[in-house]
């Protein structure tokens, strides 16, 4: 194999920009087991395959880019947290993350309920045949036709997130002639992001009722006299992409301090906690995410010390991991279009999608690894940038990555761990058509959410 198709670009250590990157991997054919789908491998021929199928053929057949979906992987992590939190607690799915009919009719048979966050997503979830009682209905500007829709429809549990919202969902049920299972978000005053959490004044934010000066107090006392409304529990979401379970740990403890109040003043002990979602995985090979076996014994134990101090009996506990379910089971295939070798800094690869369809980069600075999957190659590691086709200098799939010197356009690449807020958050940028979203599975592929077309554009576009 060439040494390098690009001599100019850098590929030494002593010469490497600042970035957010460690040395370059020892190997840069390995498949990192963190970061990729369970059944993603290297064929003898060097190139990737996912469910028994290899890369090119789903290229072939399905075109590029497109999110390549594990099914067994998802069911498998589906499966793993349902297990871990066993009977005694709920999983809702956070929808958000990605949601599809496919995906629902997955999680129903997996024994794990959904939360949604919009009318669409409510569609989507009730089309797709999951029992409205397994439904959660979360946001913090619902609206009249999506909370009446939601009520008719029978949803499980509205989670309020406003004194406003107590009043207008109750009303709703009332003229439905039905009592709403309800939970009220409250803001704990806990912020946990990645590695770390900040226990501050985050109650700073839209979402949720503070704790803080009593008002998720009040909140709970105006539900309780609304005779629309049964009150199930008090919910708390403190975060996204969390590694370190002290967050988790502050926000029981005051969420279990609020039901004691709860108790004390009305003499009623709520059934429910929900603890929310933001458990954190693998983008790179830097992260150790937990185990869901983890993570529910440590929750389970956390609110059981709590309720036992408080002599409270220990409340349902439910989760809603969104990313820790679908992210990791997803790739993205794209194809290398031009390179740009920059003297002294980086080479640019450029591929045929970006941040119409993986967001997050731009959006969040988030990290990323990437892989030549279309082939094996023995060429020297190369600093490269992975980059969109479109008209954003910040359009930026991966900031900083090491490729292959010789990779070359027609190589297929591939971007792991984009399966939970890449399809979600996928947008027309410059009428760039959306991918599809092809679950593979025992060796055969289909389309779950097909590729966008350009009638699909026009047809919204009446002239
Ligand atoms: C976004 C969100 C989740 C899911 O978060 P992940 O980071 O995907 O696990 C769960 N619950 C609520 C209320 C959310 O807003």
């Amino acid at each position: 194999m060439s040494r390098s198709a690009h001599p100019a670009g850098p590929r030494h250590a002593d010469v490497l920009p600042e970035g957010h990157y460690s040395a370059p991997p020892a190997d840069l054919n390995t498949l990192d087991a963190k970061v990729w789908a369970q059944t993603v491998a290297r064929d003898a021929q060097g190139v990737v395959t996912v469910g028994g199928v290899d890369v090119k053929t789903l290229a072939e057949e399905f075109g590029t880019p497109a999110y390549v979906l594990d099914e067994a992987d998802f069911r498998a992590r589906a499966r793993a947290w349902r297990t871990a939190f066993g009977q005694d607690a709920d999983v809702f799915y956070a929808g958000k993350a990605f949601l599809s009919r496919a995906v629902v009719r997955w999680l129903h048979e997996e024994g794990l309920n959904l939360d949604v966050c919009s009318g669409g997503e409510l569609a989507t979830a009730l089309s797709a045949g999951m029992p409205a009682d397994r439904i959660a209905f979360h946001g913090n500007n619902k609206s009249t036709a999506e909370i009446t829709r939601a009520v008719a429809a029978g949803v499980g549990r509205i989670v309020l997130d406003s004194f406003q919202e107590i009043v207008r969902v109750a009303h709703i049920a009332r003229e439905l002639g039905k009592r709403q299972r309800v939970q009220i978000r409250i803001t704990v005053g806990v912020e946990a992001h990645t590695h770390e959490f900040i226990a501050t004044a985050h109650e700073d934010q839209k979402f949720g009722i503070p704790l803080a000066g009593g008002q998720a107090a009040e909140a709970v006392r105006r539900a309780l006299q609304l005779d629309g409304l049964e009150l199930i529990g008090i919910h708390s979401h403190i975060g996204s992409q969390i590694f370190d379970m002290s967050g988790f740990e502050v926000a029981a403890h005051r969420v279990v301090g609020l039901l004691k109040d709860i108790r004390d003043e009305h003499g009623v002990e709520l059934p429910e906690i929900d603890l929310g979602g933001g458990l954190g995985i693998a983008y790179t090979s830097d992260d150790d995410p937990r185990e869901p076996h983890e993570i529910a014994k440590a929750l389970t134990e956390i609110v059981g010390r709590e309720c036992e101090a408080a002599k409270l009996r220990t409340p349902r506990i439910s989760v809603e991991p969104g990313r820790a379910i679908v992210g990791p089971t997803a790739f993205t295939l794209y194809e290398v279009g031009t390179i740009k070798p920059l003297d002294g800094l980086r080479t640019y690869v450029s591929v045929d999608g970006g941040m119409s369809d993986n967001i997050r980069t731009a959006l969040y600075d988030a990290e990323y690894s990437v892989a030549l999957v279309s082939r094996a190659s023995d060429a020297e590691p190369m600093l490269a940038r992975v980059v969109g086709k479109h008209c954003e200098s910040g359009d930026i799939v991966v900031r900083d990555a090491f490729l292959p010197a010789d990779i070359a356009p027609g190589d297929l690449i591939a971007v792991p761990a984009t399966g939970a807020y890449c399809r979600s958050m996928a947008s027309n940028y410059n009428h760039v058509l959306r991918p599809p979203v092809v679950a593979v599975k025992d060796g055969e592929a289909r389309v779950i959410v097909r590729r966008e077309t350009e009638e699909d554009l026009l047809r919204l576009d009446v002239g």
